[in-house]
């Protein structure tokens, strides 16, 4: 009896049916696919998962400028793991900038973020709020430093190119507002 219960014991362990236990560490030390940068696996992956949003405004969309901007994204060390282009309403953008709703240019802003669609990208990468923050520049692009997206590309206060989000918990709120967890990669 003890014989015939060892015998179909092998058979289902060399059929892969049981024992079929995950390696871990091989797992571990597998090399990174050939299409992730040496940047992306270098640090700790903890760090480099913060997540912001970001959104190429109409101006740029109008001056053809998607490509340039997104290259300073990218040389800036964060990665594109979400975009899609999107036609905004009235309700959603009051919705969005819901709240800048008492300041005066308002209903103009919600008629710039309208007029045209948009790119809404989920970047990724080390301290990305900031980081995109940084890459943007200052809101009135005669402040923003030179170098910076704004400086560079934007066309006055309004139409300054790119918004990003001003903090971790609101660039969490953003991502929800236009992307579902499955339109981000996850990487
Ligand atoms: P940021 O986009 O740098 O976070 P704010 O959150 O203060 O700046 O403003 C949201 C957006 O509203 C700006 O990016 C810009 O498009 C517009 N805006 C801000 N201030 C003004 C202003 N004084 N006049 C016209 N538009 C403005
Ligand atoms: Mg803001």
């Amino acid at each position: 009896m003890l014989r015939i219960a060892a015998f179909f014991l092998s058979m289902l362990c060399s059929f892969g049916l049981i024992g079929q236990g995950v390696d871990n560490a091989s797992i571990k030390t597998q090399a990174p696919p050939s299409n992730y940068s040496d940047h992306f696996y270098n640090k700790g992956q903890t760090d480099m998962k913060q997540q912001t949003l970001s959104i190429i405004k109409p101006d740029a969309i109008k001056k053809n400028i998607i490509g340039p901007i997104i290259s300073r994204l990218e040389e800036g060390g964060l990665r594109v793991v979400a975009a899609k282009m999107v036609h905004l309403s009235k309700e959603r953008a009051e919705q969005f900038y819901a709240v800048h709703k008492d300041r005066p240019f308002f209903q103009e802003l919600v008629s710039f973020m309208t007029e045209s669609p948009v790119l809404v990208m989920v970047l990724q990468g080390d301290e990305a709020v900031a980081q995109n923050r940084k890459l943007m520049g200052a809101t009135n692009p005669k402040e923003a430093e030179k170098g910076t997206i704004r400086a560079d590309f934007a066309t006055d206060i309004e139409r300054n190119s790119v918004h990003g989000s001003d903090s971790i918990e609101n660039a969490e709120i953003e991502i929800n507002f236009f992307f579902s967890q499955d339109e981000i990669f996850h990487s």
